[in-house]
């Protein structure tokens, strides 16, 4: 596994009151355009509720085993550290380091047992994150509140996020790859039914007009994930 070259940039220091307190230059946004707060999104409620509900289940005296105990923490510290942390983050989303392929594909599978997402929809996100730090169409800006930032975005219908169009943009390239493509495809867990059919056929689709021109990911100074 090598590591790929990375641009630096300069950048500028944050005091602790502009983490907080909403200034000019740091001021409340809005939620994303579109996003009506009471329009839930019902799968994702269901699924995040259901594991909750399973994992406090493990209290409970009949449920409770070490050997499980022990399988939870580490599959939780595993899953996210490889699955999202590197795989879905950093390789996929930034090609921040190459590896082998098959090694990807196997990272790629143990971040979809996380349940957030297929690769596809994760990166394209996440790159619109980036594109729009901090401001009105950043999917899940702390400027929009603590608990928006931390829950609340995945928990109500984003239309924006819901375009096909987003795939087009943010991540063609992850649809090129037959392999994960199949996993946005086949057992995105959340997702439409007809978005993943749309995705499915995306990579080999005329009418997408596949080009390498992505858009430019604008980088905020001081932001660095
Ligand atoms: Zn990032």
């Amino acid at each position: 596994m090598t590591t790929a070259p990375r641009a630096t940039a300069k950048t500028a220091v944050l005091t602790p009151e502009d983490l907080i307190t909403p200034s000019p230059a740091n001021p409340q946004i809005l939620l994303p355009a579109g996003v009506r707060p009471f329009r839930l999104n019902w799968p994702y409620i269901l699924g995040i509720g259901a594991y909750h509900v399973v994992a406090v289940m493990a209290f409970l005296p009949f449920y409770f085993s070490w050997s499980g105990l022990i399988v939870a923490i580490l599959g939780t510290h595993l899953c996210g550290l490889f699955g999202i942390n590197l795989c879905y983050h950093r390789l996929l989303t930034h090609r921040g380091l190459k590896c082998p392929k098959w090694l990807e594909h196997a990272m790629v599978v143990i971040a979809m047992s996380c349940l957030q997402e297929t690769p596809a929809r994760w990166v394209a996100i996440h790159r619109r994150h980036h594109q729009f730090a901090d401001e009105q169409p950043d999917p899940h800006s702390p400027l929009a509140g603590f608990f928006w930032s931390h829950i609340g975005w995945i928990l109500v219908d984003q239309p924006e996020l819901a375009r096909l169009g987003i795939y087009e943009r943010y991540a063609r390239d992850i649809l090129r790859d037959r392999s994960t493509s199949r996993s946005n495809a086949t057992t995105g867990w959340s997702g439409s039914t007809s978005h993943r059919c749309r995705c499915s056929s995306a990579p080999d689709s005329p009418w997408l007009g596949y080009r390498d021109n992505l858009p430019p990911m604008r980088r905020r100074p001081g932001l660095a994930s």
